[in-house]
C-alpha cells in the first residue's frame, strides 16, 4: 500500500489534533522508511518484476521491517519515543497505533510476502492482484479519512485548502505509481520511496506543522 497509509495519519490527527501532521505522516510510513533504508544497506531485498499487477515489486525478503513482530516492535519504540517527548499516553498510543496500522493495511494488499515472525509462513490477502480494486481502496482510505479530519474542529478554514492540495497530490502520486513505468531496480525503488516520504512529510508540515501545539 502506498498513499492509503496516509488515511491512517488523517484519522490519527482527528483523534489527537495536537500531534503535528508531519509526525503522523512519518509514523504511518515508518515501516516503509526503515524498509527503504534497509534495502539501501543491503539488509532487506526485493526484485522488480514488471509482470506483477498493481505493484511491480517482488518483496521476497523484509523480515526486520514488515514482519508482524518487527512492525509491532517499531510501533512500541515510536510510542516510547513520543511518551518520552510529550509525557502523554494518548499521543504515545496514537503514534504507536499509526506505526502498527502500516502492517495491517499492507496485509490487505500485499501478495503473501509478510512474515508474522522470522521463519513463519508468509501472509497477504493479495488485493494487488486486482489493480482496480487495489487502487480504489487506496484512494478511498485516503480521501474518506481526510474528509473525517477536515470535518473535525481541528482544521481551521485557512488550512482546508492545503489539505485538499495535499490529498490531490497523493492521489496523483498513487495513479502514477499504479500505471506508470516500473522503476529500474531495487536501489531506485528505495531512493524514490525515501524522496516521496520526505516530500509528503514536507507537504504535511506546510499544511499543519506550524499550527499544532507541541
Ligand atoms: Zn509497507
Amino acid at each position: 500500500m502506498l498513499v492509503g497509509h496516509y488515511g491512517a495519519a488523517f484519522l490519527a490527527k482527528a483523534i489527537e489534533p495536537r500531534l503535528p501532521l508531519p509526525i503522523l505522516a512519518v509514523a504511518v510510513q515508518l515501516v516503509d522508511v526503515l524498509w527503504a533504508v534497509f534495502v539501501l544497506l543491503g539488509l532487506e531485498h526485493l526484485r522488480v518484476d514488471p509482470s506483477l499487477p498493481s505493484n511491480p515489486l517482488d518483496l521476497y525478503h523484509m523480515p526486520y521491517t514488515h514482519s508482524l513482530v518487527g512492525a509491532l516492535a517499531w510501533a512500541a519504540l515510536a510510542a516510547g519515543a513520543v511518551f518520552a517527548w510529550r509525557r502523554e499516553w494518548l499521543a504515545a498510543l496514537v503514534v504507536g497505533g499509526s506505526v502498527a496500522s502500516h502492517w495491517l493495511l499492507d496485509w490487505v494488499v500485499h501478495r503473501p510476502d509478510l512474515l508474522l515472525w522470522s521463519g513463519s509462513a508468509k501472509h497477504g490477502l493479495g488485493l494487488w492482484n486486482f489493480p482496480v480494486l487495489a487502487l480504489l481502496l487506496e484512494l478511498l482510505l485516503l480521501i474518506a479519512s481526510a474528509v473525517v479530519w477536515r470535518r473535525t474542529r481541528a482544521v481551521a478554514g485557512s488550512r482546508r485548502r492545503g489539505v485538499g492540495v495535499l490529498v490531490l497530490a497523493l492521489v496523483a502520486t498513487q495513479i502514477v505509481f499504479t500505471v506508470g513505468p516500473p522503476p529500474v531496480g531495487p536501489l531506485a525503488v528505495a531512493g524514490l520511496a525515501l524522496a516521496l516520504f520526505a516530500a509528503v512529510a514536507w507537504g504535511a508540515w506546510r499544511v499543519d506543522g506550524r499550527a499544532s501545539a507541541v
